[in-house]
């Protein structure tokens, strides 16, 4: 089973002492679209890492087993001390290159979309990083690392970088030049010219100190958060091809074909010298631009509220299970759960259509479990199944009555 199931609970019960700290300090560290949509995505990146990581561990185990240079000892302490070690510097290049290069960017984007930064932030991962991210880290299977040990120290990486996404830690000094800390972690998500493409360090922020990219926080200079080209929407899938649709379309119009192909790894915000001449852009300022934050009823919070816990069960049910369905319902279960996801992220963008994407989904769960009698291939009782069904056909009727309620015309606001 997947082990980030058994970490879901802390998240979650770190999450809430982050939001209690902050409430007493009278600090404003959550917005709820936001923290959805991160969190979302965090459970969308896990789903499709169910299908995507045979691929990245394919390759991984096929160049351990044919290309090995050394074969090194599971039960030896310094096999995984040294793998932790290579670890961290691989992942130090790779996050480096995921900002240098237009294709990697497009997929790491996801993680330096939010605006806010608290520990959803940490969870907001993308779904594409499979597409080259197995790349950076073949040197350890060359040099022996067996696959476990990959996964193991991986894991043990990611996880480490959960705490770092928060404001409510100050600065911790020795440490913030030794490892990666909220303060140098702060740096790394802000647009400031200061602090942009800085600490990329996963454990070691010594990798920054060591190659030039470190950076220290400012107390006179507060982080601003986000992309200089921000995204303005929740859409998780949108999130997720964003940049790769603007590399797509810089290289469908610019009209040398070495421009075509320079788009793909010239770094995040090129642009091909006949498409900037069309383009009059403004100086960026991270100073003068204003959050995304559109307007939606209290009703339409509390039906994406209830509808978004409803879903992390069903997220978790489908990273529990989806390894041992045939490949069909577990493709079906991720869709259909990505496609809810879609469907309440809508709601929060305040758009008109979301009442129709969110009555499909539900019809065609309830749709699916009628005729085939059981729950996305799950061996459960009736009782079970006439609750959920019951459940479904409670959350049609709730998303019509909020439709109503919500009858003021939703606009954008904007928060300095
Ligand atoms: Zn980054
Ligand atoms: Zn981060």
């Amino acid at each position: 089973m997947n082990p980030i199931i058994y970490a879901i609970p802390v998240f979650f019960a770190l999450i809430g002492i982050e939001l209690w700290v902050a409430h007493r300090r009278r600090a404003n560290a959550y917005n709820f679209a936001d923290a959805v949509c991160s969190i979302g995505l965090g459970a969308m990146s896990q789903v499709s890492g169910i299908f995507s990581k045979l691929v990245m561990l394919g390759i991984y185990v096929a160049v351990y087993e044919h290309l090995r240079l050394f074969s090194l000892d599971l039960r030896s302490v310094a096999a995984w001390l040294s793998g932790l070690l290579l670890y961290d510097f691989l992942y130090y290049w790779h996050h480096r290159m995921g900002h240098q290069v237009g294709v990697l960017w497009a997929a790491h984007v996801v993680h330096h979309q939010s605006e806010e930064f608290n520990l959803s932030t940490a969870l907001r991962q993308t779904s594409s990083g499979f597409l080259f991210g197995w790349l950076f880290y073949l040197p350890m299977a060359v040099l022996g690392f067996p696959p476990l040990l990959f996964v193991a120290v991986g894991l043990i990486d990611l996880l480490y970088q959960y705490w770092i996404h928060t404001e409510q830690i100050g600065k911790l000094g020795w440490f913030d030049r030794v490892f990666a800390s909220p303060s140098n972690h702060r740096v790394h998500h802000g647009v400031n010219d200061r602090y942009l493409d800085k600490n990329y360090g996963g454990i070691l922020i010594l990798w920054d100190r060591l190659f030039g990219t470190y950076a220290d926080e400012d107390a006179d200079e507060p982080v601003i958060y986000g992309t200089r080209s921000p995204l303005r929407r929740y859409d998780p899938v949108w999130s997720n091809l964003e940049v790769y649709a603007a590399l797509a379309r810089d290289a469908w119009r610019t009209r040398r074909w070495r421009d075509k192909l320079a788009v793909w790894w010239k770094p995040p915000g090129w642009r091909p010298g006949d498409l900037a001449a069309s383009e009059a852009k403004p100086a960026f300022d991270p100073y003068v631009r204003s959050k995304y934050a559109p307007r939606v009823a209290p009703a339409v919070q509390i039906h994406v509220g209830v509808q978004f816990l409803l879903l992390m069960l069903i997220g978790a049910d489908c990273l529990a299970r989806a390894e041992q369905l045939p490949l069909a319902w577990g493709l079906g279960y991720a869709a259909w759960a990505t496609a809810s996801l879609v469907a309440l992220c809508a709601w929060l963008e305040g758009r008109r259509r979301a009442l129709v994407f969110d009555l499909v989904r539900l019809a065609v769960a309830l749709a699916a479990l009628g005729f085939s009698g059981r729950w996305f291939g799950a061996q459960w009782g009736g009782a079970v199944l006439l609750a959920i069904a019951a459940a479904l056909a409670a959350s049609m009727v709730a998303a019509v009555l909020v439709a109503f309620a919500a009858t003021r015309r939703p606009t954008v606001a904007s928060e300095p």
